[in-house]
């Protein structure tokens, strides 16, 4: 017996175990400081009561013969798959209900949808980014490059014609940045993924947070169709990153070695998943009727002030960020030439404040700085008083 031994090549990432560590220290020696997090990269408003309503019902079909549900669908049930297919719809992109497949959640796809590519693919990987790429495909024993981000590129990497590379994640708008592609950007990744025969893994787990006229999803780019399969996730949009529940969409002509890969990821599911729960698909459902979007995008609204309220800081002390526009995320350069955990310790010790260092996110975020928006109005001001007042 022999182990997978890919595990072997994995970089420890202790982020948020150190983070947390560093937190605990400096409360046990400071209790009289309250420290406020704005790190958090999880959701903190409850469930809308449109979804709650939806799980609620759905709950109560389990309890008759007459409705019980037993095993979902693998691909999900056609009525979610369908207002998934009309969501798309609203922001004038077309794809078909057979075309979508309700998941547990984006990082299970993410990570999962390797099993239908060969390991010889070579995968390239934005940096700085959400790390679940990077793991995945290590675990796999694929070979990563990486496409560097920097303040050259506003944090949005480019396609380099003198590369190849066979998979390509793309996230947009992206964690941690913040940074999201417009349309002409999108159109320059497609091209390439055209022209190389390669595949985009498009993550729109943070659709839900453009406000200004860019893309909602890959498909609103023409020739993504050929080329890109898109990951999506109901946990910021909605909440459910407790729940679990997202979605992927597979276009019918998206076609490699004579196979689809429509067909490929409907084997693999049917092979490896059964499905995600009757109450939460009802749920899943709700978000996208007329209540759930009006209450989701409440929700979303909050959290767009609390990242207001940060980027309002910054352009006042004069420093450089992306995100916090169209995206829950503030991705700010440290001040004064610090690094990373420089800044977090000399922000939690002078300002009790807490963020997330940029290198955990891979090497191009040295010198910068996630801060997220879902904290409360209330602590989100707080800390923005404590930090003018040290930088
Ligand atoms: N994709 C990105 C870019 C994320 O930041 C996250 C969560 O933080 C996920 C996917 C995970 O989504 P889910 O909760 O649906 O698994």
């Amino acid at each position: 017996m022999k182990i997978n031994d890919n595990f072997e090549k994995l970089v420890p990432n202790y982020l948020f175990a150190d983070v947390a560590r560093k937190t605990n220290e400096f409360a046990k020696a400071n209790p009289d400081k309250e420290i406020i997090r704005l790190g958090i990269g999880d959701v903190t408003l409850p469930l809308s009561n449109a979804v709650v309503d939806a799980m609620k019902k759905g709950c109560e079909d389990l309890r008759y013969k007459e409705t019980f549900k037993g095993y979902p669908e693998y691909e999900g049930y056609d009525f979610v798959r369908q207002a998934v297919a009309d969501y798309y719809k609203s922001f004038g992109v077309s794809v078909d209900y057979s075309e979508v497949f309700i998941s547990d959640g984006a990082k299970s796809d993410c990570g999962n949808i390797g099993d239908i590519f060969s390991k010889d693919n070579i995968v390239l990987v934005p940096d700085p980014v959400y790390p679940v790429y990077v793991d995945a495909n290590i675990m796999s024993g694929r070979k990563i490059i990486y496409a560097s981000s920097s303040k050259d590129n506003h944090f949005l990497a480019m396609p380099d014609r003198n590369v190849k590379a066979d998979i390509i994640y793309i996230c947009s708008p992206n964690n941690p940045t913040g940074a999201a592609y417009n349309a002409e950007q999108l159109k320059a990744w497609v091209n390439y993924a055209l022209e190389n025969n390669a595949v985009i893994l498009y993550d729109a787990a943070y659709e839900a947070f453009i406000q200004d006229d860019l893309p909602r999803s890959i498909f609103a780019i023409d020739g993504a169709r050929e080329c890109a399969i898109e990951l999506c996730s109901l946990s910021k949009t909605a909440g459910f990153t407790g729940v679990r529940c997202g979605y992927t969409v597979i276009p019918k002509e998206l076609s490699r070695g004579g196979h689809k890969l429509h067909d490929m990821w409907y084997r693999r599911q049917a092979t490896k998943f059964n499905g995600v729960s009757w109450a939460v698909q009802c749920g899943a459902a709700a978000v996208f009727g007329k209540d759930g979007q009006k209450q989701c995008l409440e929700n979303i609204a909050y959290y767009r002030q609390n990242a207001k309220i940060i980027s309002d800081m910054l352009d006042e002390l004069g420093i450089y960020y992306t995100g916090g526009k169209n995206s829950p995320y503030i991705w700010l350069e440290c001040p004064n030439k610090m690094g990373s955990w420089e800044f977090f310790d000399y922000l939690l010790e002078n300002a009790g404040v807490v963020g997330t260092p940029g290198e955990g996110f891979g090497e191009c975020g040295k010198n910068y700085f996630r801060m997220t928006s879902f904290n409360s109005h209330e602590k989100t001001l707080e800390a923005v008083q404590r930090i003018k007042s040290i930088i």
